[in-house]
């Protein structure tokens, strides 16, 4: 390291020092790979590199570094580990657990645990749920449509040292009914009307969300353009007060209408079709962040035949209580079963992966459109924290190479989260939130499982002490 670079080191570090406010902390990352995701060049990774952090921000990041000055921080031996910044899930529900009894419009188990009892018990799960996420690297994420409580679970996250940063949105503004769900607080609502989408628009902007979003369904025989007027209104009406529009429309017609009428977030795939110019001409125009959603396609078969097995992270990383449910069709009386789920247990064939919907994220990837990560956890099979794992092995799968994977869930995911002035690169001033691998990313997205520490606002986790805490 040249004289002058060592001398400004030393003099920006003792600056940090003295201006440590009270309570606030020094963390130095000596010596790692910091990996910078939004970069495309060689200089992608960063070797020999330190990482100080003073208070919840990134104070300095430089080459080498000065060890015998850190003195009364904590020091963390980075030699031989790889710093990303934290990893967002761009498309979570709180409301849901991942096991069998969170979709009783799916599969109805009522009989064995009532839909209420599964809701409250996620309700007041959520500080465990917070933790799982967290010992899985993910230090951000999109809860994107639930109850009105979804805003108070928000207020929590904010409040909860070991929690990730949320951004939510409110009910879903939606096409149809969905009554097995409704609790008194629906996640889901119909509208049938420009009027009263924005009646429902103007409840949730008192609440002040992220995003306001749409659950676009099209039936056979639907009235596409009336309902593209009534997204378009609620976009609108989103837009007018300076919130996003997320939508969830899975068929290539429904898609562009959603971009049509304004759409910044397409929360899934388009499934149906190969997206086509015209798509990609509107998603470009929209500057449209793009969730792909891969594994949700798989997941409810998965679970609801009896052939969910946890990976490796999900045995370390998921909540206990929900991996101890997984199991439970082997205890639940035929006659208790779901006449559609004793079905899939007769046929139990392999379920295959979306070729469609991963044929489409390589095209819109290569046509420059911006891929955000996101599990769509809560949803039957996809449980909180380490799905990320899978889904990111079926995005790599599609052919993002894991460059494309990483950056599609720290830096675009921050997008996402609404807070890509402040997260999803690793430089001086960002907010501290970071993952430290023992396994380099770039060679495979699956060494995003391997983390050794989570630090989130600045504090410094050990993931298996966070599942530890979990009771
Ligand atoms: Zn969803």
């Amino acid at each position: 390291m040249p004289a002058k670079l060592l001398i400004a080191a030393i003099a920006l570090f003792a600056t940090a020092v003295q201006a440590e406010p009270p309570g606030a902390h020094t963390i130095v990352i000596a010596g790692a790979t910091v990996v910078h995701p939004e970069r495309t060049g060689a200089d992608v990774l960063e070797p020999d590199t330190t990482i100080i952090i003073q208070g919840n921000r990134i104070q300095a990041v430089m080459q080498h570094t000065a060890i015998e000055l850190t003195q009364g921080a904590t020091v963390i031996d980075g030699r031989g580990k790889w710093v990303i910044p934290g990893l967002v899930d761009g498309h979570v529900h709180f409301f849901q657990s991942g096991n069998i009894y969170t979709r009783p419009d799916a599969a109805d188990f009522n009989a064995v645990v009532p839909y209420a009892q599964e809701v409250a018990r996620n309700k007041a799960r959520l500080d465990a749920t917070f933790k799982v996420w967290l010992a899985s690297g993910v230090t951000g994420v999109v809860d994107i449509g639930g109850p009105f409580w979804n805003f108070e679970a928000r207020d929590r996250a904010a409040v909860t040292a070991a929690a990730p940063r949320m951004a939510v949105a409110g009910p879903l503004i939606s096409m149809i009914e969905d009554p097995p769900l409704d609790l008194g607080d629906p996640p889901i609502i119909r509208i049938d009307s420009i009027e009263a989408g924005l009646a429902l628009v103007a409840r949730e902007l008192e609440r002040n969300p992220d995003y306001i979003k749409v659950w676009f369904i099209y039936q056979a025989g639907d009235d596409l353009a009336k309902n593209e007027a009534i997204v378009k209104a609620v976009g609108d009406a989103a837009h007018a007060a300076a919130k996003k529009l997320a939508v969830h429309a899975t068929e290539l017609i429904v898609a562009k209408a959603a971009l049509r009428a304004g759409a910044d977030y397409l929360v899934h795939s388009v499934f149906d079709e190969p997206v086509d110019d015209e798509f990609i001409a509107l998603a470009r125009h929209n500057k449209v962040l793009y969730c792909p959603t891969l594994f949700v396609e798989q997941s409810y078969e998965l679970a609801l035949s009896n052939q969910w097995r946890a990976t490796p992270e999900e045995a370390r990383r998921a909540d206990p209580q929900i991996l101890a449910a997984m199991d439970d069709l082997n205890e639940i009386p035929a006659d208790k079963r779901p006449k559609g789920v004793a079905r899939l247990m007769q046929a139990a064939k392999p379920s295959v992966p979306p070729a469609i919907g991963m044929q489409n994220l390589r095209k819109l990837l290569d046509a420059g459109i911006t891929v955000v990560m996101g599990t769509d956890a809560g949803n039957i099979g996809v449980v909180h924290g380490p799905s990320i794992l899978r889904e990111m092995r079926l995005m790599q799968e599609s052919g993002l190479t894991p460059l494309d994977v990483l950056r599609s869930a720290t830096t675009n995911g921050a997008m996402a989260l609404g807070k890509d002035d402040d997260l999803g690169v690793i430089a001086a001033g960002r907010l501290a939130d970071l993952v430290i691998l023992d396994a380099d990313p770039l060679a495979d997205s699956g060494n995003l499982g391997r983390i050794y520490r989570v630090i989130k606002d600045g504090v410094v986790y050990d993931p298996q002490a966070l599942m530890d805490s979990i009771q």
